[in-house]
């Protein structure tokens, strides 16, 4: 038996494997989750044979939790918008590392001298203080993202609470971990306590430009937790999924970091990207409009077009009809391409995955570093509900927010559209200085709606 369920654990951990891998390109990705998902599901009834866990356990209870959890999940998967996926994988990550911090707390609070190893308890405390920072900063992250709390919260001397909180929940982790399985379960609920206190404390001053790299951040600390208590529980299936998530996650924060110029330490501890700015540079010039009908023709009698889509495009589902205008565009022979910049929209590939739903192919659409130089050469550069990856404050004003992010070089184009629908700010709530250049129009409007004016006008040259 025991050979069986190592069999298919492996064969889990294989499937988890192959579907990370396929995740990594755009056509094979949805295949990428559904084997990923055989394998959640493989691994899952498989535990319910697994000696340790049959006869001992309430199956009942285990049941009810997973149609509960999985019924609630596919409910609010099916439900959620594209736009709202971030708060949604903050809070699934939550759960993730709230899991294994549970884990963790029954294991410490059911250890005794006979039944545990130090190495054991060292492991099991580590993934539990792992797991409980993952699962409240997760709950803070979705909070913000959601809208039900502000971006930022500072209180003075916010630094040195968070430090001592940290290394008292250290120093009691420590006593857990070395104290023989004998500590009593007060120690225990306070080192959760500050825990869960570390996760709320450390999220709260981190705001704007800087949470998509916290949550992914998040994400590879709940994979760590998860591995940690595989090794606790003596789960391979655990431990290779927990390995695996951890290890993608790491390299996605790092990937996101470096796109945004931000080391993770400035991320984490600097309250960067934090305020809503520090000084606001004054900014010259005024916003000029342009209407629909002019902007296509302007478009339509161009060389070289570099569309740069954002999280407005997202909103207002405006990518089939930027599609029909591009193909538009190419069948009158101009050169369209579109920039990428990799935190537009709400979570890392959001732009891309819109892209590739509206059937544009993809040697048209290009990632920051390949396109940036080509923004000199365009006609015209049409950002469309985009906004603060486009904003050149991040290169002039250091004490702004987003100083440091690379951003698409839209400005340096000889003409720029700028579609939404007012004169409101973008995710990290600072104005655009773009929108004041002289080479700037503005074309307000919902991005559907001006897209589709932008078909019509085109087509009217015939
Ligand atoms: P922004 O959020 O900075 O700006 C979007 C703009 O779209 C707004 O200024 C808004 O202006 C406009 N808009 C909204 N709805 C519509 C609509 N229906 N039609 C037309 N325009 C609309 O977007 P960016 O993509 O430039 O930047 C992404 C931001 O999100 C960055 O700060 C990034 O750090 C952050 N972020 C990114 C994540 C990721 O992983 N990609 C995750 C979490 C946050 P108006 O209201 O005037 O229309």
């Amino acid at each position: 038996m025991s050979l069986i369920i190592n069999l298919a654990y492996f064969a889990a951990a294989v499937l988890f494997i192959v579907g990370l891998k396929q995740m990594s390109s755009p056509t094979t990705a949805r295949p990428g989750i559904m084997w990923a998902g055989v394998g959640m599901v493989l691994a899952t009834l498989v535990t319910f044979v697994h000696p340790e866990v049959s006869g001992g356990v309430n199956y009942t209870l285990i049941v009810l939790g997973i149609v509960i959890g999985g019924g609630l999940a596919w409910w609010s998967g099916k439900k959620v918008a594209m736009t709202d996926m971030p708060q949604m994988i903050a809070l699934y990550n939550g759960m993730g590392g709230g899991a294994a911090a549970g884990i963790g707390a029954i294991y410490l609070l059911q250890a005794t001298p006979e039944s545990v190893t130090n190495t054991g308890l060292a492991i099991a405390t580590t993934g539990s203080l792992i797991g409980a920072v993952a699962f409240s900063g997760s709950l803070v992250a979705y909070a913000k993202l959601q809208g039900l709390m502000k971006k930022t919260f500072h209180f003075p001397g916010q630094q040195v609470v968070n430090i001592a909180i940290f290394a008292i929940t250290v120093i009691l982790g420590f006593m857990l971990a070395t104290g023989g399985g004998e500590i009593g379960s007060a120690t225990l609920l306070l080192f959760f306590v500050l825990s869960l206190a570390f996760g709320i404390l450390m999220t709260l001053p981190i705001g704007g430009a800087d949470m998509p790299v916290v949550i992914s951040l998040y994400n590879a600390l709940t994979g760590l937790a998860v591995g940690l208590k595989g090794i606790v529980l003596d789960n391979p299936a655990l431990m290779i999924a927990g390995i695996v998530v951890g290890a993608a996650g790491t390299l996605l924060t790092q990937l996101m970091a470096k796109a945004m110029n931000r080391p993770i330490k400035n991320i984490l501890f600097s309250q960067f990207g934090g305020s809503s700015g520090g000084a606001e540079e004054a900014i010259e010039g005024t916003m000029k409009e342009i209407q629909a009908n002019d902007a296509g023709i302007m478009m339509a009698f161009a060389e070289k077009v570099i569309i740069v889509p954002g999280y407005g495009m997202a909103v207002a589902q405006a990518q089939h009809k930027i599609w029909e205008f591009t193909q538009l565009l190419q069948k009158r022979g101009v050169d369209v391409k579109f920039a990428i910049h990799p935190v537009a929209g709400r979570m890392p590939g959001h732009m891309n995955v819109l892209l590739a739903e509206a059937g544009v192919p993809y040697d048209i659409i290009f990632d920051l570093d390949e396109i940036n130089e080509e923004f000199k050469t365009a006609d015209v550069a049409m950002v469309i509900g985009a906004n603060d990856v486009v904003n050149p404050v991040a290169r002039t004003n250091p004490d702004s927010p987003i100083y440091g992010m690379p951003i698409l070089n839209a400005d340096q184009a000889h003409n720029v559209i700028c579609v939404k629908r007012g004169k409101g700010s973008g995710f990290s709530g600072i104005e655009n200085h773009l929108f004041y250049a002289d080479n700037n129009q503005m074309l307000y409007g919902d991005g559907q709606k001006v897209a589709a004016e932008l078909v019509a006008s085109v087509k009217a040259l015939g």
